[in-house]
């Protein structure tokens, strides 16, 4: 086949499976958006695999597993039946037991859900941990409920839940919205109505079978990514000036680290708008910012009436500021949730001396972001590599759980650290293997499927 036939022919093959997806999965478009950021980047490998396009790969794994959905009925404090839609998309077991947090935010629906399943497949294999993919969740809000009213939510949540997951079928975490507290009412509704302490949910309380590190995983991970990045220019995090989306657990252990390794964090933000400290967030303030989201659940305002060096802005992202009031800054670190960042303010962190992208949240960046940092040489983390820090530590929980033993915090982060090097270390040399060094999207997405598609080959068609 001549090099252009060639091209057109493993062109055509993906952009068959988008079309099926876009037709099949009407109404899902971060969905549609993922498969699109996946599948384009896995081009290359079409032409090297024929026998993945015979055995219908590419089509086989973008179907999920299977869709669960269910009705979550639950009284308020006011004696009120409120009910909520529950969800659990068991995306791809291939490589091992699905694994993916649960988000309780107004926003979630099917397609949500499935798009965060599917990143989580490629996510978990390049974790070089037996895990496979799926995510959960509801369209409870827990903003401004009591604790009272979350509890009644999760038990009757988990009533439904418990049935389609265990040790070896389906561990559920957190996400947006499920944080400790959520993951202690979720525990111990299991425990009771199945009769059995297990590894059946990380992200649990030391008392009762949790891992040290666990909490602040994704976030120490993505600054782990970033430092390793940085090292392929011959630089590093001390100095650096970093802006942080969020204000909730990725964000918090970002800022943690960052400060760790020298760097100067200078923004929070939540859906109220956002904070720009200066003089930067020590630990001091990180430890006010902790007990403010995770104990007394207020807005982000409050952090400059308190800190006299901060200045809000109501109602804009730390994108939009950055655009509208030329913030410069080194590095970026989005944290909050997926499409934070669209062309524009892509365009904007570039032109005001941002070059590295680490993502904690999963896809923050929309497709025009992400072309703008690869026009610009930006050093770009893409999500499912730099965030994987989260779920490789429950990996490490799930294994501390089946020998009924807990390592030390340094063990825990030894193996973190290791765990992020090693995905670094994949992406690049899968995006050097299949003809574009240093591209860390086309590396991550790679590294993670082939494994994914050789274990789907051994199993012939099922
Ligand atoms: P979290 O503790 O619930 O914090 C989420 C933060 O993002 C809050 O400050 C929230 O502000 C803000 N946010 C959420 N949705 C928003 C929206 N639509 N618009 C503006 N702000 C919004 O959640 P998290 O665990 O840190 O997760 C953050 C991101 O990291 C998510 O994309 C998640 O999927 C990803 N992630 C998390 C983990 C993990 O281990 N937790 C692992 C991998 C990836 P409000 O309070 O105002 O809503």
């Amino acid at each position: 086949m001549s090099a252009t036939k060639e091209v057109t022919s493993r062109v055509q093959v993906i952009q068959d499976v988008i079309d099926y997806v876009e037709e099949k999965d009407q109404g899902q478009p971060e969905f549609h958006q993922a498969v699109r950021e996946v599948l384009t980047t896995l081009e290359p490998t079409v032409a090297k695999h024929p026998e993945y396009v015979k055995a219908k790969i590419y089509h086989r794994i973008v179907v999920p597993d299977r869709v669960i959905m269910f009705r979550v009925p639950w009284v308020n404090d006011k004696g009120e039946v409120q009910v909520n839609r529950g969800f659990r998309v068991q995306f791809n077991n291939a490589i091992g037991p699905y694994k993916g947090g649960l988000r309780l935010h107004p926003s979630v629906n099917l397609g949500i859900i499935k798009f965060l399943g599917f990143e989580q497949v490629f996510k978990n294999s390049l974790t070089t941990l037996p895990m496979g993919g799926g995510k959960g969740g509801s369209d409870f809000d827990p903003k401004g409920k009591s604790d009272d009213e979350v509890m009644r939510f999760c038990q009757a949540f988990m009533s439904e839940l418990y049935r389609h997951i265990g040790p070896d079928t389906d561990v559920p975490a957190g996400d947006i919205g499920v944080g400790g507290r959520e993951i202690g009412y979720l525990y111990g509704y299991y425990k009771k109505i199945v009769n059995e302490h297990t590894a059946v949910l990380t992200g649990r309380g030391l008392e009762y079978g949790g891992s040290l590190i666990r909490p602040e995983a994704t976030g120490y991970g993505a600054v782990y990514f970033a430092a390793e990045m940085l090292a392929t220019r011959k630089q590093s995090l001390e100095g650096k000036r970093c802006v942080v989306s969020g204000k909730g657990n990725v964000t918090q252990y970002t800022i943690e680290k960052v400060n760790h390794m020298g760097g100067k964090a200078i923004s929070i933000s939540d859906s109220s708008g956002t904070i720009i400290d200066e003089e930067g967030i020590d630990s001091k303030k990180l430890a006010w910012v902790m007990e403010l989201e995770n104990v007394r659940r207020g807005r982000v305002k409050e952090y400059a009436e308190k800190f006299k060096s901060a200045k809000f802005y109501a109602d804009k992202s730390v994108w939009e500021v950055i655009k509208d009031h030329n913030l410069k800054f080194d590095c970026a670190f989005p944290s909050a949730t997926q499409n934070e960042i669209n062309g524009d303010y892509a365009s904007a962190m570039v032109k005001n001396g941002c070059y590295l992208v680490s993502e904690g949240a999963n896809m923050p960046s929309n497709l025009d972001a992400i072309k703008v940092y690869q026009e610009n040489n930006v050093l770009y983390g893409p999500a499912k590599a730099a965030n994987a820090g989260g779920v490789a530590t429950s990996g490490l929980e799930m294994s501390q759980g089946s020998m009924r033993l807990s390592w030390s915090r340094e063990e825990v982060d030894d193996r973190l650290h290791g765990i992020m090097k090693s995905i670094h270390k994949t992406c690049l040399e899968a995006a050097e293997t299949y003809g574009k060094p240093g591209d860390y999207l086309m590396g991550a997405n790679i590294g993670g499927f082939i494994k994914v598609a050789n274990a789907m080959m051994a199993y012939g068609i099922v």
